[in-house]
Formats: structure tokens, C-alpha cells, sequence
């Protein structure tokens, strides 16, 4: 067994703490343990809160100028030094190599972001509101705030958060998912090169231990989570409970409608990259195609002879599409494949028995598609999580509608058209909280905010943009009154609620 462990992450260092306990890594592609992460007790969790908590008010205190000038410094780094991240989230995820730079670019939108905190950050001030009374508005930092990741994304779900919370003046305590720790480390490490001050930015690795000393510590002010919908509810109603700001983001089963006037070749195209990029595992991953009306019948030739051109493989070699991230995970999403075969839905393309040359013990599903689904069958109803494509077909706009509105879920949805009335109608009805027009995976820029409805999201607050800056900080409005030392004041006892005048 690898000895390398994956240590947590305080004061700028690696930090062993006392548990014993760890949990093995692995490379999806090969099969291989590559090292052994740090599973957190609660005595280890507490101590790294503990470091956070005491960096907190020093980083608060700090100038804008001087924080901004650190977020900046990282986001210098970070870019620099992409390719160098991409290659450790393939290692421990499995996704390709170009996916891998491609998240971590877009994590870096939000430290770009960031880098405007001055300005996203400012106050309000009205003069006399009422006479010799001036108002006006502030924004503080929370204190210490806890993000907890999923495995599909390493790098940018951390950084759909830490960047704002980091600018804004929170100290952070980052918990990774424990099947690819080490990008949390390598962020971490880019962190103290930029000047970040000691425990501002911490990693706890862990599993539920972790979670819950999060979840139930006083000394955590709001909770951001990302994850599947029994955790992120799970998170949401026992953090709301101890009295934190929870957004917790959960899974999802994002549909792509098309209508009969769609492009055929611009739909076929995005439903193969959407489906099948990081092997089916992003929460925008498009898994069921509603078809509307006849266009299936053009629109299925597309997709297979499409489906016919990908590479499978190790994500360092030059692929489309690499493995799955544990043996687990692949196996259940077989057995979701075993499952629609036997309640009947026509599979159209099987990749249950794949195989890749020189890595017969990577974690590997081919692209799958399903014909003839329906909607009590398990693949339609479950997150399956994998490269699996399900296809649905309605008569009608209005029967398309309906399906996607019936889902639990409501993260993101895509509609495949020619008609500009029909998509302005479709983004009025449509309950989901990301749409995309003729685009397959609608993650919205940094500058707006990423969320989605119903069980995909428990809380209020969207993540980054506005509504980041928004969670992160706590408004306080201060109403005051200075007398004019050149006039006497005129003062009068008033017992009446005060208006104004
Ligand atoms: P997961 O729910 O298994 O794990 C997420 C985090 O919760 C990890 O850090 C994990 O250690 C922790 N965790 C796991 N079990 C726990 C428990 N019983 N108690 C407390 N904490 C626990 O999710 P995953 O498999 O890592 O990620 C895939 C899921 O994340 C999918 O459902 C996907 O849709 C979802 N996701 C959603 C979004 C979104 O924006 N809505 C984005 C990315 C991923």
C-alpha cells in the first residue's frame, strides 16, 4: 500500500492531527491506491477550526487594498500554474486532462471575481434623512465559514466559494471530498505563496466526522455545501438548526428538450459533449433528451454515429472521456444499466462492456443511450451520476414541459430550438434554476450565480456572483446623529416612536 498521505491543511502547513484513521485514493484510470488521505476526528476537526477562528479577526481587520492585493497574487499563480492543478484533479478524479484545465479556468472566474471586492463590497450612505440624521449601510465578514465538496469538481466547487468568503474577510475551513483530496492541498500550498496570512485558509479532510463538527461547531458561522440531495438536505436542516447561513446544493437530473425546428447537428452535438463530458459526472450533465414530436428520428443517427468517434480512456492520453471515479461508482452505474434493460427501455448504445488497452483495472463505462424510457423506470427517476442518456419521448411543447416541471430536481434544463417564441415561452415556464437556450450546460459566469430549485438547492442564497458576496457578509445599518458644535442643540424629551422629519 502507498504510504503518501494526504495530510490536513493549518497555519500554512501540513497538519497531521491525532487520528489514525484514513481512507485510500485512487487513480480511476489504472486502479492503482495513490496514497492514503487524513480522515479527521472531531478532536482534529475542532483543532482546525480553532486555527481559523483565532485568524479571523487579524484578516478582518486587514485593508481591502491588502487583501485584494493577495487574491490577486493567487489568481496570478493559479493561472500560471493551471495545467499543474488539471493534472491532479485527473489523476484522483479520472476526468481528461483539457476538462480538468477547463474547471479549474472556471474556478477562476470567481477569483477574478474576487479581485473586485472593493467595489462589490461598498455601502450605502444617505444624508438627512430626517433632519441632522444621516444613515448608512455596511457589510462584515462572518467569521470562520465551512465548505464542504463533492468529488466532480475539485477545484471549482471550492472556488464557487473560498475566493468571495477569502476577499470579504472570513477565514475558511475547506473539507474536500475524500475520493480526490489533494487539490484542496494544492490550493492551499498557492495560498501561502500568494501572502495569505496563517489559518485564514484550512483543509480538514475527512467524512462524516468532518461534516458534522462543521455542521454543529459555534465557532463555524455559515456552512456552504455541495453534494447529492440526501446529504445536502441532510447538511441544510441540522446546520440551519445549530443557527448557521446554510446554501446547500444538491443533486440533480438536468433534462435537454427539443423541439422539431432545432439545429440537428448543433443539438447532436451538445447532447453527446453534455451527456458524456466527465463521463456524465457533473450536476450539468444533460441525462434525459425529451424529444418532441418526430425529431428523434433525425436527431438518433446524429448522436450514434457521434457517439461512434469518442475515445475512452486514461485522461493523461489524449481522450474524450475518461473512467468513473471509484469501482463502487462504476459498478452502480452498471447495475442502473442492468436495471433499465430489464424494465424495458430500448438501449440504443451499451457501454457495460468496455474495454480500454493498458488499463484493464481502470474504472471504466462506455457512453450508454436509451431509447423508449418512461417515466417510472429507475434510470429516468434516479441521479445516475454516469455517462448514461436516457431518451424520452413526448408528442408536444407543452407534454416536454410538464416532464421537466415534475422532476424533484430543478438545477439546470436546456432548450433545443429554432424559435424565439418558443424559448421566451420555455424560460417563463420552465421551474429550473439554470436555463440554457441551444446550450447544453448553462453554469452561469461568475458574475451571476450558480443554483438551481426545488431538491437541487436547500436555502436562499445561489452561489458567487451577488449572492455570494451577499452570504459571506452580514449587513449592518447605522442611523446617526452629530450636533453641530457652531449651534446650540435643541433638545426635547420625546417619548413617541421617532419619524422622520
Ligand atoms: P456526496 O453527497 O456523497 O458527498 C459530498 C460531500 O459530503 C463530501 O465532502 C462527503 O465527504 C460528504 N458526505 C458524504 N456522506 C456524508 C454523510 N453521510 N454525512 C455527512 N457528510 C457526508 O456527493 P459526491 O458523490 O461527492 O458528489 C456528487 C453529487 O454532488 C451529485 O449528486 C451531484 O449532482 C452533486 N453536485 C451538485 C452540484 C450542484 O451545484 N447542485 C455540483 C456538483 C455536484
Amino acid at each position: 500500500m502507498s504510504e503518501h498521505i494526504i495530510e490536513h491543511w493549518v497555519n500554512n502547513a501540513p497538519f497531521s492531527g491525532t487520528s489514525s484513521a484514513t481512507a485510500d485514493v485512487t487513480n480511476p484510470a489504472t486502479g492503482a491506491i495513490s496514497g492514503r488521505v487524513r480522515l479527521a476526528s472531531d478532536a482534529d476537526a475542532h483543532a482546525v477550526i480553532a486555527t481559523a477562528k483565532k485568524a479571523a479577526p487579524g484578516w478582518a481587520a486587514l485593508s481591502l487594498a491588502k487583501r485584494t492585493q493577495i487574491v490577486f497574487r493567487f489568481r496570478q499563480l493559479l493561472d500560471e500554474r493551471k495545467a499543474d492543478l488539471g493534472a491532479i484533479i485527473t489523476s484522483e478524479h479520472g476526468k481528461v486532462l483539457d476538462d480538468a484545465i477547463g474547471e479549474v479556468s472556471r474556478g477562476l472566474e470567481v477569483v477574478d471575481f474576487a479581485c473586485g471586492i472593493a467595489h462589490l463590497i461598498k455601502g450605502e450612505f444617505s444624508e438627512q434623512v430626517s433632519t441632522g440624521i444621516d444613515v448608512h449601510s455596511k457589510r462584515q465578514p462572518l467569521g470562520v465559514v465551512g465548505i464542504i465538496s463533492p468529488f466532480n469538481f475539485p477545484a471549482m466547487v471550492p472556488m464557487w466559494f473560498f475566493p468571495i468568503a477569502i476577499a470579504a474577510g472570513n477565514a475558511v475551513v475547506l473539507k474536500p471530498s475524500e475520493k480526490d483530496p489533494s487539490a484542496a492541498l494544492w490550493m492551499a500550498d498557492l495560498w501561502r505563496e500568494a501572502g495569505l496570512p496563517d489559518g485564514v485558509f484550512t483543509v480538514l479532510q475527512g467524512n462524516k466526522v468532518a461534516v458534522d463538527a462543521l455542521l454543529d461547531s459555534p465557532d463555524v458561522a455559515s456552512i456552504s455545501f455541495v453534494g447529492s440531495t440526501p446529504i445536502a438536505r441532510y447538511v441544510y436542516e441540522r446546520a440551519s438548526l445549530a443557527g448557521k447561513r446554510v446554501q446547500a446544493l444538491g443533486g440533480a437530473k438536468n433534462h435537454m428538450v427539443v423541439l422539431p425546428d432545432a439545429n440537428l447537428d448543433l443539438t447532436a452535438d451538445s447532447i453527446v459533449n453534455a451527456a458524456f463530458g466527465s463521463a456524465g459526472e457533473r450536476c450539468m450533465a444533460i441525462s434525459v433528451l425529451v424529444a418532441v414530436g418526430p425529431v428523434i428520428d433525425e436527431l438518433l443517427p446524429r448522436i450514434q454515429s457521434r457517439v461512434g468517434t469518442l475515445r475512452v480512456g486514461d485522461g493523461t492520453l489524449g481522450c474524450n472521456m475518461g473512467p468513473v471515479v471509484t469501482r463502487e461508482h462504476r459498478d452502480k452505474i452498471v447495475s442502473y444499466i442492468d436495471g433499465g434493460v430489464s424494465a424495458g427501455a430500448k438501449i440504443v448504445i451499451d457501454g457495460r462492456e468496455i474495454k480500454v488497452a493498458d488499463r484493464p483495472d481502470g474504472f471504466w463505462v462506455g457512453p450508454t443511450v436509451f431509447d423508449h424510457v418512461t417515466t417510472d423506470m429507475e434510470i429516468y427517476t434516479d441521479e445516475i451520476f454516469g455517462p448514461v442518456l436516457s431518451v424520452v419521448r413526448v408528442d408536444t411543447y407543452e407534454e416536454a414541459v410538464e416532464l421537466v416541471n415534475s422532476s424533484p430536481y430543478g438545477n439546470g434544463v436546456a432548450l433545443f430550438t429554432g424559435s424565439g417564441g418558443a424559448a421566451r415561452r420555455f424560460e417563463n415556464e420552465v421551474q429550473v434554476g439554470m436555463i440554457g437556450i441551444n446550450v447544453p450546460v448553462p453554469v452561469p459566469t461568475a458574475y451571476y450565480s450558480f443554483g438551481g430549485w426545488k431538491d437541487s438547492l436547500f436555502g436562499d442564497t445561489h452561489a458567487h456572483g451577488m449572492e455570494g458576496v451577499r452570504f459571506f457578509t452580514r449587513a449592518k445599518v447605522i442611523t446617526s446623529r452629530w450636533l453641530d458644535p457652531s449651534t446650540s442643540p435643541s433638545p426635547e424629551l420625546q417619548l413617541a416612536f421617532p419619524t422622520n422629519d
